[in-house]
């Protein structure tokens, strides 16, 4: 098989490898998407549809590291571990552990700060140019707080958020009331985030940006590339049915990508949260944006359509096959709010790429800037995928990122 030559590969079709193909190609450089799936039907198609720009807190965090014990061996928790991937999974949660200590979860939140800033308005850009407007929604987005000790647990992580620079307005039970109706009772009202954006279908979005990166001149190629090999004149990638010769890679095959790192030179710690859906088809669902159960750490969220309830963490690597048990707590805690739900439509499985520190992969490969990083957006990389798109065409054109990327390196573990 004679080889496909290109100048940029950029290797995963997710909402992240589609925002970073449609600037290069917009740049003018040549440019070949590879994915053996259809565009965006990883985790960019099942997530819950947030441009969470209120969600600076890592994952890991002193509060966090302290319930950890009885999150992980709680199989009914928000946050829950596989046991049997518990051996493989070790190295990653001890680092998290060591991310989640005072100093490192406030420096991290920091930069998830700096980094999410301005993604509403880079998002309503985005979805302006790709003819996504109507995806989007500025309702902002609810976290409900069940009883009053939820609330007061909260306070001082809505003020940390506070000194950060995210818009929080505390809501009553009667003000929550007032807004989501359809909601039961909270005794501990909501923490309500009126700058927030959402979309209504992610997956719809995600379709028009492979549109848009194709019509500027990007092509999507359905292959799957497992070897990376750098050679004198660029990089060779080869798979089932692949041979294709780049001047320049990018990785961004979201929780799938640190083999490919390894090949590029790079060591990174990469895994994954899985994470789930639940639908039920509804001409009008019942809430108008989405909101967070604390308690049980999930989304309802207001889809086209659909109701999706939609989250939870699963530690859990990439083989093992989706959990019932996982869907059947979504669903329970689902019917809990809404009793009169029937059975679902249907549920998914998703594959969150995460780091330890909760910060994306972003930047030149240590062995060379041939090789170029973007994955490991873990819970933000809807959000965050235009910011991203932005960086690595700067990278790429020599120019300054429009945020500092230090703290993003594939090489600070
Ligand atoms: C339950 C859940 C809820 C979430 N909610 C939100 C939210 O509200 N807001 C938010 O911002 N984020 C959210 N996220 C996170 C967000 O969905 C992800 O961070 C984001 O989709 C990652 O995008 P990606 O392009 O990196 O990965 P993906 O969408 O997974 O895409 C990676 C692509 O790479 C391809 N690929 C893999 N290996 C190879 C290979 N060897 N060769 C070629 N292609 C390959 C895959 O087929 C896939 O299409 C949520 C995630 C989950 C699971």
């Amino acid at each position: 098989m004679e080889p496909v030559h290109t100048e940029i590969a950029v290797i995963g079709a997710g909402v992240v490898g589609l925002a970073i193909a449609l600037r290069l190609a917009q740049a003018g450089h040549e440019v070949v998407i590879l994915d053996p799936a259809a565009p965006g039907s990883g985790a960019s198609y099942g997530n819950a549809g947030t441009v969470a720009d209120y969600a600076v807190q890592p994952v890991g965090t002193p509060a966090v590291l302290r319930a950890l014990p009885s999150l992980l061996f709680n199989r009914n928790s928000p946050l829950a571990i596989r046991h049997a991937a518990l051996p493989t999974l070790a190295p990653w949660l001890l680092r998290f552990a060591r991310q989640s200590l005072p100093g490192a979860a406030e420096r991290n939140a920091r930069v998830l700060a700096g980094l999410l800033a301005d993604s509403g308005q880079r998002w309503s850009d985005l979805a302006a140019e790709i003819g996504g407007a109507e995806i989007l929604q500025q309702k902002g987005c609810l976290y409900l707080y069940e009883r009053s000790a939820d609330r007061r647990a909260a306070e001082s992580d809505i003020a940390f958020r506070r000194t950060l620079g995210v818009t929080v307005e505390m809501l009553k039970p009667d003000e929550l009331a007032a807004l989501e109706p359809a909601l039961p009772p909270a005794e501990g009202g909501a923490a309500f985030f009126p700058q927030a954006i959402f979309m209504t279908d992610p997956g719809q979005m995600v379709a028009l940006l492979a549109k848009a990166a194709t019509d500027a001149g990007a092509t999507q190629m359905m292959a799957r590339a497992d070897k990376l090999e750098r050679t004198l004149d660029g990089i060779h990638l080869s798979g089932p049915g692949l041979r294709l010769h780049a001047r320049r890679v990018v990785i961004a095959a979201g929780a799938h990508s640190r083999g490919l790192a390894a090949q590029a030179g790079d060591k990174v710690p990469l895994d994954t949260e899985r994470g789930y859906h639940v639908e039920w088809d509804m001409p009008t669902p019942r809430l108008s944006r989405p909101v967070c159960h604390t308690a049980r750490g999930f989304y309802l969220c207001p889809m086209h359509g659909r109701l999706r309830v939609v989250g939870t963490v699963e530690l859990g690597g990439l083989t093992a096959p989706p959990s019932p048990h996982r869907i059947a707590r979504l669903v329970e805690g689902a019917r809990a709010i809404f009793p009169g739900l029937g059975s679902p439509s249907r549920d998914w499985m998703g594959f969150r790429p995460s780091m330890p520190d909760s910060l994306p992969v972003i930047g030149a490969s240590a062995a060379g800037p041939d090789v170029i990083h973007a994955y490991g957006h873990g819970h933000l990389g809807l959000t965050l995928a235009p910011l991203t798109g932005a960086i690595v065409a700067a990278l790429i054109a020599g120019k300054a990122p429009p945020v500092p990327t230090a703290p993003l390196s594939p090489g600070r573990f």
